[in-house]
């Protein structure tokens, strides 16, 4: 049986559409199972019905043509219920109706299995005997681990519009696609796709004019991935028996064979470049060998694979080069990295859509620093089809327009220009302070990491730097950057606040953030060695690190530590035995020193609990609600499919902040916020209830949360705090702040428009 599901997946997997994978498995599961007939129904919902999308077994003139509406029939009730249904006769089961086009009139044993994609029916599949019959454990577990594997495909194949396209029997002009918000505002423009290096699943079609000088980069490839594998297979000579050497013998064979680079050739011949017609190339004889039966022959695909990796990094240019951006580009791709958008020439990048990660990932931080629309986690992207399609981008509720209709991009150029009125607005009120309506002042501060950011923080009206991540500057270089190296990246931060305050936070790698010369392995990131745990095992670098920064800030005095993902007090007074150590020392080289401010950052749950102890122990608190609110739900903050149980809204998350407010004040230590929540304007006003002393976010975000602390008294917002701690759900708790924010004509900063 095990084999056979096998099997049936892979010859699915390898269909070229949905159309065809859905044919692959009626025909697959009537055979294997020995039914008499296997129907797949998708949803319309359009329609509210079901039609019948591929059968073996009735008519295939009923295919698209019968349909069920919702509430009616079997197919109905079995995706109603959301479970499997097993009748041995359904011909008398109440809700049986018969479809006269399918012949099925003579059927009575009925398996049906709902298809399931993130808690939505996305159709039904259906398995039917003639004779009265109970289908058996071994069977239904069999469709439903089918039906399973179907969703991925359909779900994917309704977020690209192919569905549409069968159910219309026409052409798709435009569909919409759901993601979620990454980064504030909306961005009209053409997509342009990012791929990394060597991703062949992700590389997207480009049209080529000169295919016969595209023929040729292509040979020449081939030509330099043969001599690549000679020359590997020659220098493991003397390390590696012949056997398998034999391997890249192989390699050269089957590359010098005609199937495959003919194959690619024709379709470049067809108009598409060397990158796409290799990618469609690779992917079809991966699926041949992938299809066999003997294990042997299967495992030849991985070297069908490694050989395709090979040409494409002979094809892929290096990085993408400026000139071919679009005027108004939106980057698109599975996943794209802070530097990728650095890449861009300035002005040209107007927005993000990332199909991986959340409004938490550093790519997401970063496009909010820039003031540029992101969407996040649209898991359904279908990036190879996108390149150079009109989109838009709404970064407020995470959609993504594809071809929009004139009435839609018309909707949003007006939105675009509200929000550009909304930001002209915003920026009127830089000098003036952040304070309440009732006295209150609430600084708010930047966070930053890279050059770059100084300048618009500066612009922004920030009040000083609330969060230097040191590890940016870290993560941009090939090796450690060295103390001098470190003094004059910190010293350039310094002196463009000074007298304003800088809070560097030491160094915070691990998790997802990676420094590519100090590459870590494990198996759960996020929990392993990360932060402060690898500064203290590795003095040599913490030292260095302090050493610089309290050099850097000579004459300024200007400075102040945070140290990260701290878990309990030890490991703070371990950190200050060497922040101690690090200032006698560069004392006695003789510089003139005050010992910096020292604070912890909230982010570990077990620091909630702690909150008391370390509060004695430092200067300041700063909580990092992106990984706190990652760790005490659980919620792996860059995963999209779990991102909407991403909230820092959640009654446990507003629940750890009063205890970590609480502990710290009773101590008289100033508490201040600089994860992501900060920056949120419904969020904010929450903070103000819970009596936060500063708020620190990206510069994009900063001119938003300031109109929020001019307009609300912090009596209001306690008022509001209050009437909430009565709430469960975070999405009300969202509502009723967002409800705040319209009512006092502050709706622009959490929706498109003003
Ligand atoms: C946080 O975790 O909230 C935080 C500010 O740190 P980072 O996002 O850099 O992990
Ligand atoms: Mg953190």
């Amino acid at each position: 049986m095990l084999d056979t599901l096998r099997r049936i997946i892979l010859k699915v997997n390898a269909a070229p559409n949905l159309q065809e994978a859905l044919r692959v498995i009626v025909t697959q599961i009537k055979a294997a199972m020995g039914v008499d007939v296997c129907s797949v129904y998708l949803a319309d919902p359009e329609r509210e019905q079901y039609v019948l999308m591929a059968t073996e077994g009735y008519h295939q003139h009923a295919v698209r043509r019968v349909t069920l509406a919702f509430g009616k029939g079997l197919v109905s009730l079995v995706a109603q219920r959301e479970e499997p249904m097993n009748l041995e006769d359904a011909a008398s089961h109440p809700r049986y109706a018969l479809a006269l086009e399918t012949g099925e009139d003579v059927y009575r044993g009925f398996l049906g299995v709902p298809i399931i994609q993130h808690r939505r029916v996305l159709g039904v599949l259906v398995i039917r005997k003639r004779e009265a019959c109970k289908f058996s454990d071994d069977d239904e577990t069999f469709l439903v681990t089918l039906a399973a594997q179907l969703s991925g495909a359909i779900s994917h194949a309704d977020a690209s519009g192919e569905i549409n396209e069968l159910l219309q029997d026409r052409g798709s002009e435009r569909y919409n696609l759901k993601g979620l918000p990454g980064a504030p505002g909306v961005a009209l423009g053409r997509a342009r796709v990012l791929y990394p290096p060597a991703d062949l699943k992700s590389i997207p079609d480009r049209e080529v004019q000169d295919v016969e000088a595209e023929v040729k980069r292509f040979r020449a490839a081939v030509l330099a991935v043969q001599d690549e594998l000679r020359s590997l297979s020659a220098s493991l000579a003397s390390q590696l028996p012949r056997e398998d050497l034999a391997l890249f013998d192989a390699l050269v064979l089957m590359l010098g064979s005609d199937s495959l680079v003919n194959n690619a050739v024709t379709r470049i011949r067809a108009g598409n470049w060397a990158q796409g017609a290799l990618r469609d190339t690779i992917i079809e004889h991966v699926a041949l060998f992938e299809n066999v039966d003997d294990a042997y022959m299967r495992e030849r695909a991985s070297d069908v694979r490694d050989l395709g990796q090979r040409l494409l990094a002979q094809l892929q240019p290096q990085g993408m080069e400026p000139e071919t951006a679009y005027p108004r580009t939106i980057l698109v791709g599975e996943e794209i990295s802070a530097g990728q958008l650095a890449e861009l020439p300035s002005g040209a990048l107007v927005g993000v859509i990332s199909a991986r990660g959340s409004s938490t990932s550093h790519v997401a931080i970063l496009a909010r620093a820039l003031g540029i629309p992101a969407v996040m986690g649209v898991e359904d992207l279908p990036v190879g089809r996108l390149e150079g399609q009109e989109l838009i981008a709404d970064g407020y509720w995470g959609r993504v327009f594809v071809r929009p209709s004139a009435t839609v991009r018309e909707e949003f150029q007006r939105l675009e220009a509200e929000e550009a009125e909304l930001t002209a607005d915003l920026h009127a009120q830089v000098d003036l302070p952040a304070q309440t309506p009732d006295g209150v002042r609430v600084p708010l501060l930047a966070n930053t990491g890279l050059r770059s950011d100084i300048a618009p923080s500066l612009r922004s009206g920030a009040e000083g730097v609330g969060l230097y991540r040191t590890e940016v500057p870290f993560m941009i270089r090939d090796r450690f950057p060295g103390e001098e190296e470190q003094r004059r990246i910190y010293r350039h931060v310094l002196e463009a606040f000074a007298p304003r305050p800088v809070i560097l936070r030491t160094l915070d790698v691990g998790g997802d953030k990676a420094l590519p010369y100090f590459p870590i392995q494990e198996d759960n990131p996020f929990l392993g060695w990360r932060g402060i745990r690898i500064s203290l095992d590795h003095p040599e670098i913490f030292l260095t690190q302090l050493r610089a920064i309290m050099k850097a800030s000579a004459g300024l005095w200007n400075a102040k530590l945070l140290l990260p993902m701290i878990s309990g007090v030890a490991e703070v007074d371990a950190a200050l035995g060497l922040i101690r150590r690090a200032f006698n020392e560069v004392v006695e080289e003789g510089a003139e020193l005050d010992m910096p401010e020292v604070g912890v950052m909230i982010e570990v749950p077990s620091a909630v609990y702690q909150v008391e102890g370390l509060a004695r122990r430092v200067d300041f608190l700063s909580v990092g609600t992106n990984d706190l609110t990652q760790y005490l739900l659980a919620v792996d903050r860059n995963n999209a499919r779990v991102a909407p149980l991403f909230d820092t809204l959640h009654p446990a998350v507003i629940g750890a902040l009063r205890q970590v407010m609480e502990g710290a004040h009773r101590h008289g230590k100033p508490v201040s916020v600089c994860g992501e929540m900060a920056g949120d304007p419904a969020a904010a006003l929450l903070l103000l209830g819970l009596g936060v002393d500063s708020l620190s976010m990206s510069a994009a975000s900063l001119p938003r949360v300031k109109w929020v602390i001019r307009s609300f008294t912090q009596a209001r917002a306690r008022a509001l705090l209050e009437e909430l701690s009565g709430y469960e759900d975070p999405l009300a708790i969202r509502a009723r702040l967002n409800d705040e924010l319209e009512q006092a004509g502050l709706g622009g900063l959490v929706r498109p428009g003003k």
